[in-house]
C-alpha cells in the first residue's frame, strides 16, 4: 500500500519510540520524511533503517524548545523535497523530559514550567506558523498533535505535563475550525501507556510492575510505538479525509473504565515506587 506517494512529511522527535515508529511507518507508504530529532545518533539510525527497506528519509538536528530551529525544519524540509504535506508534532523525551517537569504548582520551577509548555504546547503552535503556509500552497495537508490520555485524566505531580496536554487538544480542535478552510486537518491522539525503546529498559528490570500497569487495560497489555503509528498514518490518510478537530484516543481502553478504580491503583503504584521514574 502507498498511500502517501509523493508526500512529504516532518515527523518530530522522529529518532525513537513513537515518532521513530512513525517515520518507518510513513516512508513504508511512500512518503518522504524529515527527521526533526535532538539525538542524533538515534535519528541517523532510524534513517539507515527506512532507507535499508527503500523508504526515503533524512534527519536534521532540531530542537522544538527553539523557535528557530522549529523554522529552521521546515525551510530545510521544502528545501530538501519540494513541498509539505504532513507534520507530526510528536517529540518529547518522556524518560529525561517528564522527570525535569515532574511537580505541583507549590514544587515545580518556573524554569521548568516555561521548558515544559515551550516543548509540549509552544512547539505546537510555532510548527503549524511555519507549515501551513507551505501546505496551502499545493492545496492543504494534515497535523497530527500528539496528545495523551494525561490531557483528560489527572494525578498528583503532573502539572506541566497535564495542562500542556489539555492545551493540546484544545489547540488541535482550534486549528481545526481556523484552517479547515484552506484544507488543513489537524488530529490529535492520545496514547495510553507505549513502550518504545526508552521505557522498554525500565521494564526490563521490573517485569512485575510493567505486568501490574498491563493489567490495568481492559485490553490486558501496554501498547507498542506501532499501535501508535497506525493511528497517525490513518488520519493523516485519505480514508480520514472527512475528520478534522478529533483527539483519538488508542489507549487499549484505559480512559473508558472506572478511573476511580483502575486510574487510582495506577497511580498509587507511581507514587509508591518513586524510583521507576515512570511517565503513566
Ligand atoms: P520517546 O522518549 O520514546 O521519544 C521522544 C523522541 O523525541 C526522542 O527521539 C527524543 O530525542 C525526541 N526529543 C525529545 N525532546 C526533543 C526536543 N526538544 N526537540 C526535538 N526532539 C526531541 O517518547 P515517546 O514515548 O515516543 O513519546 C512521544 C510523544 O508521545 C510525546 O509527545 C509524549 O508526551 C506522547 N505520549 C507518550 C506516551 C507513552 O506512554 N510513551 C503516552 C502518552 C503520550
Amino acid at each position: 500500500m502507498s498511500r502517501f506517494n509523493g508526500q512529504v512529511a516532518i515527523v518530530t522527535g522522529g529518532a525513537l519510540g513513537i515518532g521513530g515508529a512513525t517515520a518507518r511507518k510513513l516512508a513504508s507508504e511512500g512518503a518522504k520524511v524529515f527527521i526533526a530529532d535532538i539525538d542524533d545518533s538515534s535519528a541517523a539510525l532510524n534513517v539507515q533503517s527506512i532507507k535499508k527497506t527503500g523508504g526515503i528519509a533524512v534527519a536534521s538536528h532540531i530542537d522544538v524548545s527553539q523557535s528557530g530551529d522549529i523554522a529552521r525544519m521546515v525551510d530545510e524540509a521544502v528545501d530538501m523535497y519540494g513541498r509539505l504535506d504532513i507534520l507530526v508534532q510528536n517529540a518529547f523525551g518522556v524518560i529525561a523530559g517528564e522527570s525535569r517537569i515532574h511537580g505541583s504548582a507549590l514544587t515545580v520551577e518556573e524554569d521548568n514550567w516555561d521548558y515544559g509548555i515551550d516543548v509540549l504546547l509552544k512547539a505546537l503552535y510555532l510548527g503549524p506558523k511555519n507549515a501551513i503556509p507551505h501546505m496551502t500552497a499545493t492545496g492543504g495537508g494534515s497535523i497530527i498533535n500528539l496528545a495523551s490520555v494525561h490531557s483528560f485524566l489527572q494525578e498528583p505531580g503532573m502539572l506541566v505535563y497535564e495542562s500542556a496536554k489539555a492545551g493540546v487538544v484544545g489547540m488541535t480542535r482550534q486549528m481545526a475550525t481556523e484552517f479547515g478552510p484552506d484544507g488543513i486537518r489537524v488530529n490529535a491522539i492520545a496514547p495510553g501507556h507505549i513502550v518504545g525503546e526508552g521505557l522498554a529498559k525500565i521494564w526490563k528490570d521490573n517485569p512485575t510492575g510493567h505486568e501490574f500497569f498491563a493489567d490495568q487495560y481492559p485490553l490486558r497489555r501496554t501498547g507498542i510505538p506501532d499501535d501508535i503509528a497506525n493511528g497517525i498514518a490513518f488520519l493523516c490518510s485519505e480514508e480520514a479525509s472527512f475528520i478534522t478537530g478529533h483527539t483519538l484516543a488508542i489507549d487499549g481502553g484505559l480512559s473508558v473504565q472506572l478511573q476511580e478504580k483502575f486510574g487510582l491503583r495506577q497511580a498509587n503504584y507511581v507514587r509508591n515506587n518513586p524510583d521507576t521514574n515512570l511517565p503513566t
